[in-house]
C-alpha cells in the first residue's frame, strides 16, 4: 500500500499507540480531583506540558492542550478578537487558509462585526509583505496566517512577517502551524508570533490532540466555558493519553527530523522531476519555498476523483484538494485564489508524505499514475 495523505492524516507511531494505552491504563484519574490518584495525572500533565513547551521553545505556562487544528484555530480567532475589541475592529487572514481559520473570520465578521481583510496571494501561493503592510490600519488587532499551506505546500514568510508586526504592538499575530509542525524549521519565539496552533495527527500522534501556543500576557475570551481547565482557556477533563501520547510523537518526529527531512526533500524533488517530464501534467506546487512533505499537480480535463478512484484500486492513496459533500464536489478555493482556473482546480491531487516515507515509492507511483493516464485521458505518448 503506498498512503501518500498524510497531510489529511498520519498513523500514529506504534509506540504512541503504547504510550496511550499506559497511561489510559495507568493514570485513568481525574488530573483536577484532589486524592493521590488526581494528583498523580496532574504531575504527568504537567510534565507533558513541560516536555511540548520545551520541544517548541516556548514557556511552560504558554501551551493550552486542545482537540486539534479546528480547536486550537477557533480559540486563538476568536479568543483574541473578543478578548481585544475594545483596541480595534479589524482582522488580516489570507484568501487561502484552513476553512477553521476562515469561518471563525466570517462569524466574527457576521455576529460581531468585525472587518475582515482577505489578502490575496500570488500564482505560487504566497502573500506579500507589501500587500500585509498596506493593510494594516489603526483598527488592525489581529493578523492570522498559516505557516504551510495543506493544499499546495507554499511556506509564507512567517519571520517577515512577526518582524513587520512587532512595529504594530496593537497586532497580535497567529499562525496555523498545523502543516508546518515537525517539517519545517519555525522559531516561534524570534518570529515574534503570539498564537500558535499546532495539531497531534498531523505528525503521528492520535486524531483529537492538539496544542495552542498563547504568548504570555496574551489576553484571549475563552470559547468553552466550564471547569476552568488549562489556565481558563480550555474547559473540558483533560485527555491525559492523547496529551503524553502526542508529547512523545512530537519528541519522536523532533528527534527524527534531520535526517528525515533530508530523505524527504528527495522523494519530492524527484517526483517533482518525474511529474514535469509527464504530458498533461501541470504542477501546482512552488518549487521553491515548498514545503518538502506536498505535492500538488493536475491534469487538466481528468476530473481529480477519477484518478484518486483509480489509484485506489491499485492500492495508492492520494487526495483531492475537493471539500466534497455528499452531492457537490466544491473546486480548490487555493488554487483559484492562486488564478489557476477552474481546469486546474478540478484537477489537482494531493500528494502528501509522512516523515518516515522513502524514495521507493517514486517508481511504482509513477507507473501506475502513467498507466492511469493512458486510460483515463486521450493524451497520447
Ligand atoms: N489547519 C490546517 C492547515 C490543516 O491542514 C488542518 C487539517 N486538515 C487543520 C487546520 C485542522 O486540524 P484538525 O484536523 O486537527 O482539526
Amino acid at each position: 500500500m503506498l498512503y501518500l495523505d498524510n497531510s489529511a492524516t498520519t498513523k500514529p507511531y506504534p509506540e504512541v499507540l503504547d504510550t496511550y494505552l499506559k497511561v489510559a491504563e495507568t493514570f485513568f484519574a481525574n488530573p483536577s480531583s484532589i486524592h493521590k490518584l488526581g494528583s498523580d495525572a496532574e504531575k504527568l500533565l504537567t510534565s507533558a506540558r513541560k516536555q511540548t513547551s520545551e520541544l517548541l521553545g516556548v514557556n511552560f505556562r504558554e501551551i493550552i492542550f486542545t482537540s486539534g487544528g479546528t480547536e486550537g484555530n477557533n480559540l486563538a480567532i476568536k479568543g483574541a478578537a473578543l478578548a481585544n475589541k475594545h483596541k480595534g475592529n479589524h482582522i488580516i487572514t489570507t484568501e487561502i487558509e484552513h476553512p477553521s481559520v476562515i469561518e471563525s473570520v466570517k462569524q466574527l465578521k457576521e455576529i460581531h462585526n468585525f472587518d475582515v481583510t482577505f489578502l490575496p496571494v500570488d500564482e505560487n501561493g504566497f502573500v506579500s509583505l507589501e500587500r500585509l503592510k498596506n493593510e494594516l490600519c489603526n483598527e488592525t488587532i489581529l493578523v492570522s496566517i498559516m505557516s504551510v499551506n495543506n493544499e499546495i505546500g507554499s511556506i509564507q514568510p512567517i519571520e517577515g512577517i512577526g518582524n513587520l508586526l512587532l512595529n504594530y504592538p496593537n497586532v497580535l499575530f497567529h499562525v496555523d502551524h498545523t502543516q508546518g509542525i515537525t517539517k519545517i524549521p519555525l522559531n516561534i519565539k524570534s518570529s515574534s508570533i503570539d498564537l500558535c496552533t499546532i495539531s497531534g495527527h498531523k505528525f503521528h500522534a492520535l486524531n483529537g490532540t492538539g496544542a495552542l501556543y498563547v504568548r504570555e500576557g496574551v489576553k484571549l475570551t475563552p470559547i468553552l466555558s466550564g471547569g476552568s481547565q488549562e489556565g481558563n482557556l480550555r474547559s473540558g477533563t483533560e485527555s491525559l493519553p492523547g496529551i503524553v501520547s502526542m508529547t512523545k510523537a512530537l519528541r519522536m518526529a523532533i528527534e527524527s527530523s534531520t535526517h528525515n527531512l533530508a530523505i524527504l526533500t528527495k522523494v519530492r524533488n524527484k517526483l517533482l522531476n518525474e511529474l514535469s517530464t509527464i504530458e498533461g501534467v501541470v504542477i501546482n506546487t512552488p518549487i521553491s519555498k515548498g514545503a518538502p512533505h506536498i505535492i500538488n499537480f493536475s491534469v487538466p480535463g481528468l476530473k481529480a476523483e477519477v484518478l484518486v478512484h483509480f489509484l485506489e484500486e491499485k492500492n495508492i492513496f492520494v487526495s483531492t484538494n475537493s471539500a466534497c459533500s455528499s452531492k457537490r464536489v466544491k473546486e480548490s478555493t487555493t488554487l483559484l485564489a492562486m488564478n489557476k482556473g477552474g481546469n486546474i482546480a478540478a484537477s489537482a491531487i494531493r500528494l502528501s508524505f509522512s516523515l518516515e516515507q522513502t524514495e521507493e515509492i517514486i517508481e511504482p507511483f509513477i507507473i501506475h499514475l502513467k498507466n492511469g493516464l493512458k486510460k483515463l485521458t486521450k493524451v497520447t505518448r
